[in-house]
């Protein structure tokens, strides 16, 4: 640490007495190297409009001020959040640099009203004091090393202008004579505050610049991040931008969207599109839903919301457009799937109904009649009892209850269930002659193999012939159930798990509700296994698989 700083201040020596004091004296005396203020002021005006970075700047004009004008410069500016910050200064003693650099260190805070420039930003107003007494540097310290600095530099005479823009105080330049320098005069305060002035001005043009740059990055960061798809046209449909999200929607890069018009896009045609457009001008805004064309030429749904947005060089449209057509698809399949569900709902009340007509007309009882009624019911029931369970999949309210089961046993009683029903299957059985045990539950799992076992009879309608494989792999149970039924296109054997999925060609020839499948994989997923299907093709039967982790049941059960 300084020397002179831990003592209490000290009032410099005089400077002549002083060695450092006196070679800074002799390069700062300010007189000598005046420059005429008009030439001064021309020079300022070129260093401030030559860049719009205010802390470049202010440093320049800085560095104008020292020595023709003061001895040390310093520009401060009142920061967003209030605080003030010393941005620029300057002076020309390299001898004295330790003590003009504490010039930095000695920034007031903003309500400190006794320090010139707290005071010159709270008021607005100059402050001029063109001869200071130690009894001034005394009442503006900021304390002991404050004051031990103002000795230090020998402080003069001080000039604080408010740089002022659009009656807003942004900041203060401080002018400084130090040692042997002249004190200023009422000329070199018109100088300073024309300076400030003409600083101001620069200031709060470079500030704009910058609020515009900034907000130009955040609104370009959130065009080109957005999700949606944003798109900006003139007034002829003309595109004049577009976001990556519109160039992956459509499948254009941004520069062939340049070269395109919202007509080329919307595959509504021109004339729809034509008329919607100038509606769209007319109105300020359009919303709606509407196809467009993508690059490889598939049509896509979109939900397009358009505003009119002024710009200084005329209206510009803007559109966020976003696929809809997962939404449509969904929208479709509900529809399907309520026509479904009522047309297999009906389908066994038509039956009932039938049976009953018959009981009454003939008024006597039958026993074929009563057993078609009940099949009916038991019908109704399943369809009933899957919808049930494909709502509890979804909202995974799917529990097991599991206790040893032996699968080749089970496998056995679902396929003489089978046969006791279709008497027109052959069903053959494959199995280890030991039993194949796991820790499940055994109703989920009657329920899976009766699916895939009534699917391979329902869906093989001229040659009904079965094979149930049962194996014990290391540590998997593997079962396949394999039909020379319909069979399916490969394409469409990754679907065949989805709710309400049916293949397209075999849904009409059979009824069911396109759930079975969905329920049946989520309850092996449930077990820890795995299910999927193959086919070589239509006519060429199905197997369907599925696993199940073997073991026994964990530790306390
Ligand atoms: P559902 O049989 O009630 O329609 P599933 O979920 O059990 O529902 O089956 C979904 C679809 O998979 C069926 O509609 C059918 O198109 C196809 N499918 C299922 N099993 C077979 C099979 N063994 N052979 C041919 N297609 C099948």
């Amino acid at each position: 640490m300084d020397r002179t700083r831990r003592k209490a201040p000290r009032r410099a020596p005089s400077a002549d007495r002083h060695p450092v004091l006196a070679r800074g004296h002799a390069a700062s005396a300010v007189a000598a190297v005046a420059v005429p203020p008009l030439e001064f002021l021309a020079h300022a005006s070129s260093v401030l409009a030559a860049s719009l970075d205010y802390e470049t700047t202010l440093s320049n004009v800085a560095r104008l001020a020292v020595p023709s004008l003061a001895d040390f410069c310093v520009f401060d500016l009142v920061a967003d959040s209030g605080a003030i910050q010393r941005v620029a200064w300057h002076y020309e003693e390299p001898a004295r640099e330790a003590a003009f650099d504490d010039v930095w260190r000695f920034v007031p805070n903003a309500d400190l009203d006794r320090h010139p420039v707290a005071k010159v930003l709270r008021t607005g107003r100059t402050e001029f004091v063109p001869d200071v007494t130690d009894a001034w540097m005394e009442a503006v310290a900021t304390g002991p090393e404050h004051l031990q600095l103002m000795y230090d530099l020998a402080l003069r005479s001080l000039i604080t202008v408010p740089l002022m823009a659009r009656e807003r105080t942004l900041g203060a330049v401080s002018l400084c004579r130090v040692g042997a320098s002249p004190h200023f005069t009422p000329e070199d305060l018109s100088l300073a505050e024309e300076l400030a002035r003409r600083t101001a001005v620069a200031v709060e043009n470079a500030r704009l610049f910058r609020e515009a740059r900034n907000a130009e990055a955040r609104y370009h960061g959130l065009f080109s991040n957005a999700a949606d798809a944003i798109l900006v046209a003139d007034g002829d449909g003309q595109y004049l931008d577009a976001n990556p999200a519109a160039s992956e929607l459509l499948g254009y890069s941004r520069e062939e969207l340049l070269g395109m018009r919202v007509a080329d896009v919307v595959a509504a045609g021109p004339d729809w599109t034509e008329a919607e457009y100038a509606r769209f001008r007319t109105e300020g805004s359009w919303r709606g839903e509407l196809d467009v064309r993508r690059k490889d030429g598939t049509i896509l749904a979109v939900e397009a919301q358009a505003t009119v947005v002024p710009s200084p060089n005329g209206p510009v449209y803007v559109s966020a457009v976003r696929n809809i057509s997962e939404r449509r698809a969904l929208e479709r399949l509900q529809r399907e799937f309520i026509a479904m569900v009522t047309h297999e709902l009906r389908t066994p009340l038509t039956a009932i109904s039938g049976y009953a007509q018959l009981l009454r007309r003939r008024q006597a009882y039958s026993d074929s009649a009563v057993d078609a009624i009940l099949s009916q019911v038991k019908n109704q029931e399943r369809l009933l009892h899957d919808l049930l369970d494909a709502s509890r999949v979804e909202t995974r309210r799917l529990d097991l209850h599991r206790t040893s089961v032996d699968l080749t046993a089970l496998v056995q009683a679902c396929v003489d269930q089978l046969r006791s029903v279709t008497q027109a299957c052959a069903v053959r059985v494959e199995a280890p002659a030991s039993p194949v045990e796991g820790w499940w539950d055994r109703g989920r799992l009657e329920q899976v193999l009766n699916n895939l076992l009534s699917n391979a009879a329902k869906y093989s309608p001229d040659d009904c012939d079965i094979e149930v494989r049962v194996e014990a792999l290391d540590a998997e149970a593997r079962v396949s159930v394999r039909d020379r039924g319909l069979g399916m296109a490969p394409e469409v054997l990754p679907q065949l798990f989805d709710r309400f999925y049916r293949v397209e060609s075999t849904a009409g020839r059979v009824s069911g509700l396109g759930v079975g499948l969905y329920i049946a994989r989520s309850l092996v997923a449930a077990h820890g296994g795995r299910m999927w299907a193959e086919s070589a093709g239509p006519g060429q039967g199905s197997t369907f698989t599925f696993t199940l982790p073997l073991g026994s049941p964990p530790e306390g059960r």
